[in-house]
């Protein structure tokens, strides 16, 4: 398949877009990022990869952050992590309260602030008191995107903590339910400093291949988690990656996917390959607009959506 003629097909198409959408504006830092850009990549298991547009821009990779996190929560506590998060769609925005109080402190899945909050409480309590959590977090996202120099950016972890009325309400709500074990300030000032993570489109259409394959990395061989997880993995994406808009990108795309506020998307194509999107313009559900129309038209256009 000519790959390369598809992708930029997609950039054409969906460039009418790229002014409708609106910048994440609750995190001031945000704000600030140019809505016109447009990047989207795609990577085979033999690390061929195929870009059009800004595809070496890094960015925000906010709410994308929390695949990698359930997937070393899955790794470390298995089964077991369903004691204190679901798996079930929510139904509601990614940072609603209500549900959390009616549901005692029990997330609904770990996609949502408050699961992905809960996620980065038990790998807290996982990796213990001596070791940097956050360090950890990031060091298995260079793994799996095969890239060493991803860090997040501190203006934007800064500015989340000073604006995360809402993200510490929902953390002292389940703490309040018992349902989050260690200092609500330092878990909540980890899951901003792995949302705050930059990466571009290559790097994060590399990073999905361990959940294209069966938990194990087909470029270099690395098993990260079992086959039983990856496809829990890829269902939550499907049923759980896009909040209350998860059936609308069933729908449309078909593809196991997580978007973040900063206008990112990845899906996951299984026994083929990684995809990224980016594009900071967002709809009303917070998920990137013309990013979205892009992966739609590449299922259509490719016939590779999983139904
Ligand atoms: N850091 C963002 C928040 O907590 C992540 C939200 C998102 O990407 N949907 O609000």
């Amino acid at each position: 398949m000519d790959y390369q003629s598809i992708l930029q097909e997609i950039a054409d198409e969906t460039r009418p877009l790229l002014s409708q959408g609106k910048v994440a504006d609750y995190i001031p830092a945000l704000a600030e990022v140019d809505p016109l850009q447009f990047g989207i990549s795609l990577t085979l298991f033999d690390g061929t990869e195929y870009s059009v547009g800004s595809t070496d821009t890094l960015f925000s990779i906010q709410s994308i952050s929390k695949v990698f996190t359930f997937t070393l929560a899955l790794k470390f506590y298995s089964t077991a992590i369903y004691e204190r998060i679901g798996r079930e769609p929510s139904g509601n925005p990614f940072n609603s309260l209500v549900q959390l109080e009616y549901e005692h402190g029990i997330p609904r899945n770990p996609f949502i602030n408050a699961g992905a909050i809960n996620v980065t409480d038990a790998l807290h309590s996982h990796y213990g008191e001596m070791a940097d959590t956050f360090e950890e977090i990031v060091g298995f996202i260079r793994a799996v995107a095969g890239e060493p120099s991803i860090t997040c950016n501190k203006t934007v972890a800064h500015s989340e903590m000073e604006h995360g009325f809402r993200n510490m309400a929902l953390a002292n709500l389940m703490k309040s339910f018992h349902n989050l074990d260690n200092n609500v300030e330092k878990v909540v000032q980890t899951y901003f400093r792995h949302c705050a993570i930059e990466m571009d489109t290559k790097m994060l259409s590399r990073s999905m291949l361990y959940l294209a394959n069966h938990g194990i990395d087909p470029i270099t061989g690395t098993v990260h988690i079992t086959p039983q997880q990856a496809k829990r993995i890829n269902a939550v994406m499907l049923t759980c990656g896009h909040y209350d808009a998860s059936g609308d990108f069933a729908f449309h795309v078909g593809l196991p996917g997580k978007s973040g506020v900063g206008g990112g998307i990845v899906a996951v194509i299984p026994k083929l390959m990684g995809l990224a999107v980016w594009s900071p313009g967002l709809n009303a559900q917070g998920n990137s607009l013309a990013g979205t129309k892009a992966l739609e038209l590449f299922t259509t256009k490719t016939g590779l959506s999983i139904f």
